[in-house]
Parts: structure tokens; sequence; C-alpha cells
């Protein structure tokens, strides 16, 4: 209780002072200053810390609640829900050759939804968020077939492109040898993973992705990269690198100076099919 009436003399000293600097002249201003230094000179040091701690203690505004998901793996209250076994089109569109061999958007997304999954179907193109995105959290749970075909980049081979142009590589990488920089949870031909801490193929696999689009000055002649952090089945694989650009392949991903603005979220079509399922992304 001491210590509180302390508290609150001190406080209140200090408020005082402060509404008299206002009208007062320097001279004035200077000896409310020495009064609060000499009260709280007069302090013991716990009084000290106590009186540092209560003025530290940033009550206003709230931290905003945010209602979570029944498991971990769930949307909590403030995600968009981007894919949830439901119809694709209201969230994706599906990029393909057309007739004439030219790259174009189909009518439809022809993935195939079953299960509460969709997957990429023989002859389809990628799917692209109709949002655009900047700084974000992404959920997204896929598998890769549980019959093995191919080997290396060739088996269960997909990604996931960040603003459209960054990769993050998805592939069955269980038992399954490629460079370290193009397996799953790679940045792709940047980063390989910290572990492979890869499912066998046809068990469901998780990303969760926080990412941190670049920042660019107006005459775009120097930016702040593209940072990224990735959980691979809930295990750091990614922490906070800077992505040196945007995806090549094949190719040397270059540092380019490369003003962009926010991207969607592209899910890759590799020839090989790739289930998804419970995509939600927070935008940070
Ligand atoms: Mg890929």
């Amino acid at each position: 209780m001491k210590h509180l009436s302390l508290l609150f003399i001190l406080l209140l000293s200090f408020s005082v002072s402060f509404a008299q600097n206002t009208q007062r002249s320097i001279p004035g201003q200077q000896a409310a200053l020495k009064r609060m230094q000499n009260l709280y000179d007069s302090l013991s040091p716990m009084q000290k810390n106590m009186f540092l701690t209560e003025i530290k203690h940033i009550m206003v505004p709230e931290v905003t609640i945010v209602q979570p998901g029944r498991t971990d793996d769930d949307p909590p209250s403030d995600a968009i829900i981007l894919f949830n076994g439901t119809d694709p089109n209201k969230e994706w569109q599906e990029s393909g050759f057309g007739p004439d061999r030219k790259m174009t958007l189909k009518p439809a997304v022809t993935w195939i939804v079953k299960d509460g999954a969709i997957e990429s179907s023989k002859g389809s193109g990628s799917l692209t968020t109709k949002r655009s995105f900047e700084d974000f959290q992404l959920h997204i749970e896929w598998k890769t077939p549980s019959v093995i075909t191919g080997e290396g980049q060739g088996r269960g081979n997909s990604g996931i492109l960040i603003q459209g142009i960054y990769e993050v590589q998805i592939l069955d990488s269980y038992n399954n040898r490629t460079y370290r920089n193009g397996q799953a949870g790679a940045v792709y031909m940047q980063y390989a993973p910290l572990v492979n801490v890869s499912r066998k193929p046809g068990e469901w696999q998780s990303f969760d992705i926080i990412y941190t689009a670049p920042r660019f000055r107006n005459d775009s002649t120097f930016f702040t990269p593209p940072r990224v952090t990735i959980f691979h089945n809930g295990v750091l694989v990614q922490n906070n690198v800077e992505i040196q650009g945007p995806t090549v392949s094949p190719g040397i991903p270059q540092y380019v100076i490369n003003a962009h603005g926010p991207g969607p979220i592209s899910l890759q079509q590799h020839g090989n099919p790739v289930a998804f399922k419970n995509i939600w992304i927070r935008e940070l």
C-alpha cells in the first residue's frame, strides 16, 4: 500500500508539472523538472523499478481479439478462407494454354474437388488466387501421390508461388534424393530447408508460411527484399530468409530490383497430381 501511495503521488506530481509546463516560462519548467528529479531520486531502487514498470504498462489500444480455430490447423476468425472443400471458383482461377498455344485464363477451374481436397487434373494449368496479397500468414495442406512414379524433381512436384513469382517448393522428398535447394520446403534454387521433415507419399503435410513483401522506393532503385519463414509439418525449415529474386527455372535467381505491388498466391501445375486442402490466409 505504501508503494502504491508513493506511485500515486509521483504520477500526480508528474501530471501537475506537465500541465504547468504548458503555461510557464522556461525557468518555471526547469523548476518543475528539478522537483520531479528530486522526487524520483528520493525513491528506493525497488520503488524506482515499480514506477518505471508502471509507466511502461501500455493499456491502450487494446490488443485485437481473434477467435482461434478448433485446432491450430483450423482457420482463426480473421482468416480469409481460400479453399475449404467447396467451389474453388470463388477464390481461384486457372491458367492454361488455349488452342492458339497462348497462356490464357480458363472459364472455370478444372482441378478435381474430392473429399474436401482439390487436385490438379491431367492437362490442367496452375491455379492462382483472384485476390492479391502483400504480407501474410498462409496455412496450406498438401499431399503427393501414394503411388510413387518418377524420381527427383519428377516426383510429386508442385509449388506455392508467393506473389506469383517466388516459389516455395512442394515435392515428394521422402527417400527421394535431389538437389538440396530444390526439395520440399526449399525457396526454390535459393535456400534448402533447414531439415527434411517430409511425411511418406500419400500422407497429408502442411506448410505454414509467414511472408514479408518487398518494399520499394518511388524510383524503384532500392528495395527491402522479401523475407519468408516456413514451418513444414510444424517444424521450422526457413528462418526469415531474404529472398534473392523471382524464381527462374532454368537459371540462377538474380537479386533484381523489380518493383511490384501486391500479388496472388499460385499453386503450380508441374505435371504431377498433387492435392491441396484447408487453405487459409491472414493478411498482416
Ligand atoms: Mg515446383
